[in-house]
């Protein structure tokens, strides 16, 4: 089955969907994301990715984007043209087409992609080994809290934790506090057992997997605190671990090269992990 993609209200051959060279995407990052995981052709708190998507277009002023019962046919549709069972549904809308200039064009219009791709769960490797993570200064504007496709800083960071060896890179603001990874939150939990992750302030973003985790954490009546904490507090935590749509809930066992706890996969993050997939399998 060849691959279809949606660009601005034509569905076309993936291998020949492109965009306007004059897309404010293409020339400025002017637009925002989002990220959905499909499991058994359903689409994964759907609802929190489309409430999200309307803050972050809000946040920059982009009016005119498909309404949501046009865009939720449109994401349907991708992932059934494409065949996808298991996978991610990606969609895009930049401020629109015009001649170059930074502010905002008058008449121009938003534009729309959404492409649709199978994938296979993270390898389960990852969850059973645990990952690593490095450190290294947060170097993005002060308003990560928007999902924009403005990545530069998160590709720059991405590329140094593989470089490096690691699955992710953790920023650090200026306060030594780590912020999130370049496209994960970041959790602990603390040796008094209270599970810890940034509060959704500016310098992170508010993940769907994060929200949906918190809600079963309250539900399960853990220790939990939306606290933000430093390198050496992580360093010094019994576990650690990240979340995204795309990696579920990964143990982290090892940061900056230094073993978290004993370097094996904690078991309340080893729990936590496998409620987040109970509460994702609940959609197929
Ligand atoms: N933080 C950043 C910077 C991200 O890019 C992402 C996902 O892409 C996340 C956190 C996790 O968000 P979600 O759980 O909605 O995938």
């Amino acid at each position: 089955m060849s691959r279809i993609a949606y660009v601005d209200g034509v569905y076309r051959p993936h291998r020949d969907a492109s965009v306007h060279i004059e897309d404010r995407g293409y020339q400025f990052a002017d637009g925002v994301y989002e990220v959905i995981a499909v499991r058994g052709g359903k689409l994964v708190d759907e609802r929190l990715h489309l409430v999200r998507l309307r803050r972050s277009l809000a946040e920059l002023r982009i009016e005119g984007a498909l309404a949501d019962a046009p865009l939720k046919f449109v994401l349907r549709e991708v992932v059934r043209r494409n065949g996808v069972l298991d996978g991610i549904v990606y969609l895009q809308i930049s401020r629109g087409i015009a001649p170059r200039d930074h502010g905002f064009p008058k008449t121009a219009r938003p534009v729309l992609v959404v492409t649709a791709r199978r994938s296979r769960p993270a390898n389960p490797k990852l969850a059973e080994d645990g990952i690593s993570v490095i450190t290294m200064p947060d170097i993005r504007w002060e308003r990560c809290d928007i999902k924009t496709i403005a990545l530069i800083a998160n590709v720059l960071g991405k590329q140094q934790a593989r470089e490096a060896g690691a699955y992710e890179a953790w920023m650090v603001d200026g306060e030594g506090r780590i912020t999130e990874g370049t496209s994960t939150n970041a959790w602990i939990v603390t040796t008094d057992n209270l599970i810890m992750t940034r509060g959704a302030d500016h310098a992170i973003l508010d993940g769907v997997t994060r929200q949906a985790l918190i809600a079963l954490i309250r539900r399960g009546g853990y220790r939990f605190a939306e606290r933000s904490f430093t390198v050496a507090e992580a360093k010094a935590a019994r576990e650690a671990f990240l979340t995204s749509t795309t990696s579920d809930l990964l143990p982290v066992v090892a940061i900056d090269g230094q073993p978290v706890a004993n370097g094996v996969p904690g078991l309340l993050t080893q729990k936590l992990r496998a409620e987040y997939l109970a509460h994702v399998a609940e959609h197929v």
